[in-house]
């Protein structure tokens, strides 16, 4: 099942995108309603913070976030374990929901802390909205009524776009008009997702041809470590050990090179992982890509 990674910073109009994205047939899975269940009114997660914090964080019966914030903020070793306790469930939470999903679907994962938290490469593409500064200030001033101060603070504590450019795989400028941006996602359903989808279901492997000219906005040479990253995190997935790897992207897009597996490169389980996860075998010995956005030839060997 393909599974999208959504973020954008605040104002950037990643809600925007989701909302899109929804309306293109996509399951949107939102980080920050997941984040809010685990720890709901009764629940094992609200009982363990509150044994790890004390009753100051409880109103009621409701986690009270302003108290919680204000000892978190201030000590990273309470947030470590905050987050010791709230991710593990989360990450549960969102595999249970994805599991559930009917046959034949697709995913948006919408997480605003995507690149903070280092997922980029748990998913098959990775989408970031992204537009101007000032015009994401003058957007939240004008639509969500936040005092200016408050918005340039709450931007300058997120990911650089900097940071959110190397994880990109699709890069959304929403400078202009909302039209533009939905019309930037009807493409990329269109040309990408829908393809994508239907290799991923065959195990089909893009082939020379019929690749997709590399977008504007994505850090095209970024690519190899891109698909560095997502191959090291499906062997950790599977068990393996991360594989030393040369790879390099040209000027038309493909990523190149090989994988070198210390022990056994054949093994069917592992290239069902690699299937499932973007990476069909294409030629004897090679992985293609199931995304024609991103296409790949890689050798994978044994040592
Ligand atoms: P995010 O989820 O990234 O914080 P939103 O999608 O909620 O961003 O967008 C922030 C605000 O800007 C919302 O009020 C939204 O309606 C508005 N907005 C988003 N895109 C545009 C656009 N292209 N033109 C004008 N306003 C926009």
């Amino acid at each position: 099942m393909l599974v999208v990674g959504l973020t954008g910073g605040i104002g950037s109009g990643k809600s925007s995108v989701a909302a899109r994205f929804a309306e293109h047939g996509a399951h949107v899975l939102d980080a920050d309603r997941i984040a809010r269940e685990v720890v709901a009114p009764g629940s094992p997660g609200l009982q363990a913070v509150r044994e790890r914090f004390g009753e100051e964080v409880v109103a009621g019966g409701t986690l009270d976030r302003a108290a919680l914030g204000r000892i978190v903020f201030a000590d990273p070793a309470a947030r470590a374990d905050l987050e010791a306790i709230t991710h593990p469930l989360v990450g549960e939470r969102t595999a249970a929901e994805l599991a559930r999903l009917p046959q034949g679907a697709w995913a948006v994962h919408d997480v605003p802390l995507l690149v903070e938290l280092g997922y980029a490469p748990r998913y098959h593409l990775v989408v970031v909205v992204d537009a101007p500064e000032q015009v994401r200030v003058d957007r939240l001033v004008q639509a969500r009524g936040m005092a200016a101060a408050d918005a340039w603070s709450r931007l300058r504590a997120q990911a650089s776009g900097q940071q959110r450019r190397a994880v990109a795989d699709v890069w959304l400028d929403n400078s202009g008009a909302r039209q533009e941006l939905d019309a930037q996602v009807a493409r990329l359903v269109t040309e990408r997702l829908e393809p994508l989808r239907r290799r991923l279901r065959q195990q089909a492997a893009v082939a020379e041809g019929e690749a997709l000219p590399p977008p504007e906005g994505e850090d095209v040479p970024g690519r190899a470590a891109r698909v560095r990253h997502r191959l090291d995190h499906v062997l950790a997935q599977a068990g393996y050990r991360p594989g030393a790897a040369e790879l390099a992207t040209d000027a038309a897009g493909w990523t190149r090179g090989t994988l070198r597996l210390a022990g056994a490169a054949g093994e069917a389980g592992l290239h069902q992982s690699l299937a499932e996860a973007g990476f069909p075998a294409a030629a004897l010995g090679s992985l293609g890509s199931a995304d024609p956005g991103r296409p790949v030839m890689v050798g994978l060997t044994g040592v």
